[in-house]
């Protein structure tokens, strides 16, 4: 392959050799089931309660509070459904219009097999959920509220500490899938007070197949996956002890040089983003000016399909996505985009840009001209067939 300028870290990321290093004797020598009642399954257990105490330090919580899932998905699943089903209450979940399908699908699936109730908040035209809306939609009956910390489309940051104060005060647990937070914002959950949160390892930089949630003490939990009794009886299955060792080196090379690493690569964000919206006529950032991700920008480029512009820049050496990963193949409009309020037409113009902390930010001044380019490109050839509609040029 060409050498590429990759701006999709938002869907994933290279595995990072420390992390990689850090694994292989997990995976070749200390291998062992760490079930196992033998030399090879007690030193793989210590391993793995190792890499255990390690996260809790991060995130300031107890071990026994951490559950491990195959990614950020299954840790979405077990907490909603587990703390669903556990402590129904009157059956009634409140969530936000822009999260991942990881977290709508699985509302999805609890309103129409179990009869909850969902009250989805509006967000902003940046995509920032209002505490005062969270708070009038709760209830008695409220069973749980999930609304996520930074969003994987726009990259907008919520005001997760707020928002969780909101649902404390109401005695109501609160969830946060913190996906695409992690390697950009603080994950210390009791400063952040939620109840639960999710996260996920090929996002920074482990090999696909091993996540996380967080999961307060005493909070009540029916598992979603049913076997061994792994994990305290909440998610059986052997353990991934390699991707757990994977993910607490993952994780402590990206929290680590938090926030001085943040805050430079905000720098070279603002860069990326003055070039592109000086350089395109008409471009359009999406999401909040100033609660985002240091490593997302997304724009619309009206009068050009996303994806016309996704094969141009892939062209010049530059990927990207038109739009969240987990949606692509579908020619769907953002249901996020529509959230914030843009139309049809304006959401399938949207391309997103992503990258993970110590990117150069030549990379970044290099992309900015081939988009400038790019849509150039794009528009002169819809130019050239006066019968194309904006859409299709
Ligand atoms: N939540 C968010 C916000 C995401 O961006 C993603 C992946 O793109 C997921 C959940 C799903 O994580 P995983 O791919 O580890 O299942």
């Amino acid at each position: 392959m060409d050498i590429m300028i990759y701006l999709d870290a938002a869907a994933t990321a290279p595995a990072r050799r420390e992390v990689l290093e850090e694994m292989w004797p997990l995976l070749t020598t200390t291998f062992g089931n760490p079930s196992s009642h033998h030399a090879y399954g007690e030193a793989a257990a210590a391993e793995f309660s190792r890499a255990r105490a390690r996260i809790a330090a991060l995130l300031g919580c107890r071990a026994s509070e951490l559950v491990f899932t195959s990614g950020g998905t299954e840790a979405n699943n077990l907490a909603l459904k587990g703390m669903a089903l556990a402590a129904p209450r009157g059956r009634h979940i409140v969530t936000s219009a822009i999260e991942h399908p990881a977290v709508l699908e699985v509302l999805d699936h609890l309103r129409r097999l179990h009869g909850f109730r969902i009250t989805t908040l509006p967000v902003s035209g940046t995509g920032l959920v209002s505490p005062d809306a969270l708070a009038s939609a709760l209830d008695d009956a409220t069973t749980l509220c999930t609304v996520m910390y930074a969003n994987n489309e726009v990259g907008t940051v919520q005001d997760v500490e707020g928002l969780a104060g909101v649902c404390r005060r109401a005695g109501v647990p609160f969830h946060t899938d913190a996906v695409q937070a992690a390697g950009w914002l603080p994950l210390d959950v009791g400063r952040l007070g939620v109840t639960a949160l999710s996260l996920s390892g090929h996002k920074l930089g482990t090999p696909k197949g091993i996540g996380l949630l967080y999961l307060r003490a005493g909070t009540p939990c029916e598992p979603v996956l049913h076997g061994g009794g792994q994990e305290r009886g909440r998610r059986s299955g052997t353990e991934n002890v390699a991707g757990a060792v994977g993910l607490a080196r993952a994780l402590d090379l990206a929290q680590g040089p938090l926030p001085a690493a943040a805050v430079m690569e905000a720098t070279a964000r603002d860069a990326f983003i003055s070039s592109v919206l000086g350089g395109v006529p008409g471009a359009v950032l999406t999401g909040d000016a100033e609660q985002r991700l240091p490593g997302l920008a997304s724009f619309c480029f009206p009068g050009v399909n996303g994806e016309a512009v996704l094969l141009e820049l892939e062209r010049r050496g530059v990927i990207c996505s038109s739009g969240s990963a987990c949606a692509a193949g579908s020619t769907e409009p953002s249901a996020v985009l529509l959230a914030l309020g843009l139309d049809e037409e304006t959401a399938s113009t949207a391309v997103r840009f992503s990258w993970t902390q110590g990117t150069p930010s030549g990379d970044l001044e290099a992309a900015a001209r081939a988009v400038v380019a790019s849509v150039r490109a794009v528009r002169s050839l819809g130019a050239a067939h006066p019968d194309a509609t904006p859409a299709e040029a």
